[in-house]
């Protein structure tokens, strides 16, 4: 075991939450034999059984969803209902995944030649390295876990170094419900070290990444010797459209929830607002004005609304975009400073800021910040509001606020992410659809929904002949 250990901070007080194992690439060695060995044997585990583990990992993170909400505002800093949201993410996951144990549909179809029987099944891959964020601590790794568990998988989970504490509680949990030894583990450490090594280790034939477009492209890189299949949730840089036509009262209700919700530190953050120019200045002086009302604080306090960052290095780059912003001639509007008072200097808190007259090709409309900041931009007509949110290098999330059935339609067809919300904000998504986004966001895969049956197993095609005699497809049925 690693000798070294590194602490995890409460990111609302800066106390010490507890320390971890700093694995290097020897821990991630054994876990990863561990892993291998015990995939053997997991494999022919039936997947009706391995699904009710997942229905039993549901009813456990039920019970432990109080104390588990609780440890993730003292950890990650997100609000009470926040946290709560996150593990209730969890929980939907893991009863759908479950479900899947009886389900995970292959094919037949009807043969060329008789006496002869066609289908295709499913199956799993073998060790899958899954590397988790922050953000969503206890979410991600049930969007990874649950579906690479019941498709027959063992998993190696590299989480987050300012979160491990969930992580290890959400192992626990799995061990809690039944799940065998050795079918997951957990290694702590940091992404440059543990996870560097998962990537590499020859014996991980599927790694799964949620984090940084840069890592992301690392990441793939790193995998690429081993022909690895790699899944990639990168970033967003999400905008929320608004036309002249659209009900303002609801639209600022879903910017303010996009933008400022987990202190914007979503991937699907609404960092940007393109707003029709007729209804531009009745919704700037709203959004201003119901931003200012935000109660920023430590989460456990039920009258907050706005939590902390996670770290001293998040404040700084997010501080650091309102000198650029401002550099750049956009207009703050409210916001844009570091939050010290009442005792809020010893985390870290971040006013919510928004910025005007912003022009879509400005660096703060065209990078991820990360952080409670958003950026207001004009146009005069849908086709203008389209170009402008598709005028970015990632496509995660998008959403018009409009009365207008035809704009919708055109925004669903036109917006180039992979998700799109009509009369609602960027943020939100439910675990039966796919998850994952367009050009820089990822790499093609989707995580959730059926869609991550796809990534977790190989299809593998069987023929049966029964005719007793050599049959030649394409030849022996040839006219
Ligand atoms: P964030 O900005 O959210 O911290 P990162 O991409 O740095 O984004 O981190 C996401 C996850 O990737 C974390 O678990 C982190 O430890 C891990 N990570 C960071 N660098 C590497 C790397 N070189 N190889 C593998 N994993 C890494």
């Amino acid at each position: 075991m690693a000798s070294a250990t590194f602490e995890s901070l409460n990111p609302s007080t800066g106390e010490v939450i507890d320390s971890f194992p700093r694995s290097g690439a020897d821990d991630v060695a054994r876990a990863v034999d561990i892993a291998r060995e015990t995939w053997e044997s997991w494999r022919l585990v039936p997947a009706p059984e391995r699904g009710n583990i997942l229905f039993r990992f549901a009813q456990v993170l039920e019970q432990h969803k109080a104390e588990l909400s609780d440890l993730m505002t003292r950890e990650m800093g997100k609000v009470k209902a926040e946290a709560g949201g996150d593990v209730q993410e969890a929980i939907d996951m893991s009863y759908y995944m479950g479900g899947e144990g009886r389900r995970l549909f292959g094919q037949t179809t009807p043969s060329e030649l008789r006496d002869k029987f066609m289908m295709s099944v499913r199956m799993p891959v073998g060790v899958v390295g899954a590397i988790t964020p922050w953000n969503f601590p206890i979410a991600i790794p049930a969007w990874k876990l649950c579906p690479a568990i019941v498709c027959g998988n063992t998993v190696v989970l590299k989480p987050a170094e300012d979160t491990p504490k969930l992580a290890q509680r959400f192992v626990d949990l799995l061990q809690e419900a039944g799940l065998p030894e050795g079918v997951v583990q957990i290694v702590h450490g940091f992404g440059e070290e543990a996870g560097d090594a998962l990537v590499k280790h020859p014996d991980v034939p599927v790694i799964t990444f949620t984090g940084s477009r840069e890592t992301g492209v690392l990441v793939t890189k790193n995998a690429a010797d081993e022909l690895k299949h790699v899944h990639l949730e990168l970033g967003g840089k999400n905008a929320i459209i608004v036309m002249d036509d659209a009900d303002v009262d609801l639209a600022v209700d879903g910017i303010l929830w996009s933008a400022f919700g987990t202190s914007g530190q979503r991937c699907t953050a609404a960092s940007r607002v393109i707003v029709g120019s007729k209804v531009y200045e009745p919704l700037q002086s709203r959004l201003v004005e119901r931003t200012e009302q935000l109660k920023l604080g430590y989460g456990l306090e039920e009258d907050v609304d706005v939590g902390p960052v996670i770290n001293r290095a998040a404040l700084e780059k997010i501080h650091s975009y309102t000198e650029i912003g401002e550099g750049e001639g956009a207009k703050l509007l409210t916001g844009g400073e570091i939050a010290t008072d009442n005792g809020l200097d010893k985390g870290f808190f971040y006013r919510p800021t928004i910025f005007g007259d912003v022009d879509p090709q400005m660096r703060i409309a065209q990078e991820e910040i990360f952080g409670p900041t958003t950026a207001l931009i004009r146009a005069t007509d849908i086709d203008e509001a389209i170009r402008a949110a598709n005028s970015v290098e990632f496509g995660l999330s998008s959403s018009i606020f409009t009365r207008d059935v035809n704009k919708a339609f055109r925004a669903m067809r036109d917006l180039n992410t992979g998700i799109t919300y009509i009369n609602a904000g960027t943020t939100g998504a439910e675990v039966h659809l796919p998850f994952g986004g367009t050009k820089g966001t990822g790499n093609g895969h989707r995580e959730a929904g059926q869609a991550a049956l796809d990534f977790y197993t190989e299809w593998k095609s069987i023929y049966v002949d029964y005719s007793g005699k050599l049959q030649r497809a394409q030849i022996d049925n040839a006219e």
